[in-house]
């Protein structure tokens, strides 16, 4: 099973920005509301991440350390409608076989916490622990087991910036919640809690674009906001005035969750050049939402692409939503 565990780690675990990514989303889908991280050598020594979500009950640790147990999904038909970020019970027994891993949480409203350890896949028996209402994971030594795979981890800094760029993307997506990263024991980022712009938490607000972009982007930004054909798309894209766009910064989230898409990308980019008559690149913050059903966002372990059931109208939406917008600033 450890071997088998090792082996998925090899899809959904490239690197700590990618154990990160599972361990946050994990407890966003538990309902957090301030998560904090911290890191030691680019995480590649350590990545502790700390939430105030639901927490897990001390009998269910061992379950949610095994394979393909998650609490997430409990019909063929749920996974037809993923509405969380995590749901194929697979990050923590991939994560805690090639590690040194602890998982250690309290219910709301349970008096005890407990903690888990796991070493490199072996599952050691829980034990009390006090702990806040809430979730820690700890990740020491990430693939200390896998010399093959911990070869290719790069410098410090290079896996730190990893972690940030994600976390940007998180920031912007969630504005609701509360970020803080620490490394070698210094605060390093810290993303607060925004209050909603027009009660909708997933809007990224202005200054969470002046954080994350800069202040070039935030002044030229334009909102966007359309609802037709069963689709919302809105967010910011980039006035023609902005001039430092680049392919790094191009954020998509379909239903919230972020995602490259080749087909949107082209869209937004296509709508952008006949606009503007020039072949720059766009920089733009869009969240396209529409119906669960209508995106498979089971293509890859990692989630980072989605299938559109319908394609076309999805592309079509984003081209011509995005062409009455900027055709309006030439107005
Ligand atoms: P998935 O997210 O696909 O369900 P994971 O392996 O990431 O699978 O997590 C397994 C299970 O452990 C989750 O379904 C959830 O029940 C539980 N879990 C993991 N992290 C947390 C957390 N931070 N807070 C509450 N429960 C958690
Ligand atoms: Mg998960």
């Amino acid at each position: 099973d450890t071997l088998i565990n090792q082996i998925a780690a090899g899809e959904v675990v490239e690197r700590p920005a990618s154990v990160v990514k599972e361990l946050v989303e994990n407890a966003l889908d538990a309902g957090a509301r301030r998560i904090d991280i911290d890191l030691e050598e680019g995480g590649v020594r350590l990545i502790r991440v700390r939430d105030d979500g639901g927490g897990i009950d001390a009998s269910d640790l061992p379950l949610a350390v095994a394979r393909h147990a998650t609490s997430k999904i409990a019909s063929l038909d749920d996974l037809e409608a993923v509405a969380t970020l995590g749901f194929r019970g697979e990050a923590l027994p991939s994560i805690a076989s090639v590690s040194r891993f602890a998982l250690a949480s309290r219910r709301a409203g349970s008096e005890h916490g407990a903690v888990l350890p796991v070493e490199g896949g072996r599952i050691g028996a829980v034990a009390p622990k006090p702990h806040p209402p809430g979730t820690t994971v700890e990740v020491r030594d990430l693939f200390y087991n896998v010399p093959a795979r911990r070869k290719f981890l790069r410098a410090e800094r290079t896996e730190l910036g990893h972690i940030e760029d994600w976390l940007r993307s998180l920031a912007l997506a969630r504005p609701d919640v509360e970020l803080r990263v620490a490394h070698n024991g210094k605060p390093a980022r810290r993303y607060r809690a925004l209050g909603l712009l027009d009660g909708d938490a997933r809007q990224t607000a202005p200054e969470r674009l002046l954080e994350t972009l800069g202040e070039e982007f935030a002044r030229n930004a334009l909102r966007i906001e359309h609802v037709g054909a069963g689709l919302r798309l809105h967010g910011w894209i980039a006035r023609p005035a902005y001039n430092r766009a680049s392919a790094d910064q191009q954020y998509l989230y379909v239903n919230g969750r972020s995602v490259r898409d080749r087909s949107v990308a082209h869209a937004v980019k296509q709508a952008y050049a006949d606009v503007l008559f020039h072949g720059r690149q766009p920089a733009y913050v869009l969240f396209l939402e529409l119906d669960p059903r209508g995106v498979d966002v089971n293509v890859h372990p990692a989630k980072h692409e989605v299938r559109f059931r319908e394609a076309r109208l999805v592309h079509d939406f984003v081209y011509r939503t995005l062409l009455e917008a900027l055709a309006e600033t030439r107005a």
